[in-house]
């Protein structure tokens, strides 16, 4: 079952009602546990007005209506790019967080404030072990809240791939770096099954399209929604960004089969919308080389279909972060600080161009990419 409930704004009272409708639509969660975290989308310290990131006004809904319910501990957090770790204040600021949580008795903390610790899901595919948040794996009750935004890489990133992010550095890398199309995918499933969440809210209020997860642009789409399950929910979610056959998307195909369902659309159900309803005129996807070439020809066709990341002298800052996130190693500094990218060794994960505070690492697409997407993009 998934509840989506029509919001109009992130006026606060708005956003109230609508958080309390869906999740009351959403059946009878019980939202009492003595302690819950709230597992935000907090990729970057970013103002809200951007789309990045989970909007400030639903995290405090949410803990509003767990307070109301009896919970007695409401932690929001996340684990950003690592780069962004000594930027703890900045992170909780700048999205809105730490404004929310003086009036509300919220707390807000990294993920990674407890460290990792290392887990084996039974089921899992591509990382059969890997380190994940403490935080997250030892708290009572969980909920996702994700942010309805497109992926260069997967398409779009919702309930599921929110997960990816409290995993840690180094399992990121290893979820990066192979070359085929499935890899990344069946990663973030794996690390998806380490600790479900118990329920899942998904902020369309603004969505980004284009070139998300990072630089793409904010798009109003509408809604609040939210579901006991994840995969439900994405499915919902790629509805509303106008995918007529979500399970074209290499995530959910690959979730369908590995999850609990569904595995199909009537195996949901709909409450507070019609499936008409949902669909955001106009909305762009990203561009997205996983999802155009077949596992088998990606290597080959390596050279010729590309989404390349490219610096623009003009806007960089010569921060470096686009050094430390390349999992294979293929950016260095020059003395000067600027970066140098080694294309014969990219693996055109685009962490760099996610991961760049100013956009100034940009993507260029070949002919050929272009070409496939328009001839084998997701339905
Ligand atoms: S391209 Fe972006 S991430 Fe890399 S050094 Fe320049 S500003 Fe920093
Ligand atoms: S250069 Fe950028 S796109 Fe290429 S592998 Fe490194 S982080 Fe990924």
């Amino acid at each position: 079952m998934v509840s989506c409930v029509p919001c109009g704004s992130y006026e606060r009272a708005t956003v109230q009602e609508a958080v309390r409708e869906a999740l009351q639509l959403c059946g009878s969660f019980p939202l009492n546990a003595s302690s819950t975290l709230i597992k935000a989308n907090l990729l970057s310290p970013s103002d809200p007005s951007r789309a990045v990131t989970t909007h400030p006004e639903i995290l405090r809904a949410l803990s509003m209506e767990l307070f109301r319910a009896g919970c007695q501990d409401v932690m929001i957090g996340d684990n950003p790019g690592y780069i962004f770790r000594h930027q703890e204040e900045e992170l909780f600021r700048k999205t809105g967080v730490a404004e929310i949580c003086k009036d509300i008795p919220a707390r807000f903390g990294l993920l990674s404030s407890r460290g990792f610790e290392e887990v084996r899901p039974p089921k899992a595919q591509k990382l059969r072990s890997f380190r994940i948040s403490s935080v997250l794996m030892q708290s009572p009750q969980v909920i996702g809240v994700s942010k309805l935004k497109t992926h260069v890489e997967t398409a779009m990133t919702g309930a599921i791939k929110n997960l990816f992010g409290a995993a840690d550095t180094d399992t990121r890398k290893r979820a990066h770096a192979p070359r085929t199309r499935t890899f990344l995918p069946e990663a973030i499933v794996d690390i998806f099954s380490a600790r479900v969440p118990d329920l899942f809210v998904l902020d369309a209020v603004e969505g980004m399209e284009g070139f998300g997860p990072s630089h793409g642009r904010a798009k109003k789409v509408g809604w609040v929604a939210a579901s006991t399950n994840g995969l439900a929910l994405d499915y919902v979610q790629s509805v509303m960004m106008g995918f007529s056959d979500p399970f074209s998307i290499p995530l959910l195909s690959i979730a369908s089969k590995r999850l609990e369902g569904p595995g199909k659309r009537e195996d949901i159900e709909l409450k507070g919308a019609r499936w008409e309803d949902l669909p955001c005129k106009g909305f762009e996807r990203a561009p997205s080389i996983v999802s155009n070439v077949p596992s088998l020809l990606r290597g080959a066709a390596h050279h010729v279909v590309t989404l390349k990341p490219y610096f623009n002298r003009d806007t960089c800052i010569r921060c470096g972060v686009c050094v430390k996130v390349c999992p294979v190693n293929a950016i260095q500094a020059t003395p000067g600080g600027w970066p140098v990218i080694d294309h014969r060794r990219c693996v055109q994960c685009l962490c760099c161009h996610e991961m760049c505070p100013t956009g100034a690492m940009e993507v260029r697409e070949s002919l050929v990419s272009k070409l496939l997407r328009k001839i084998r993009r997701p339905r």
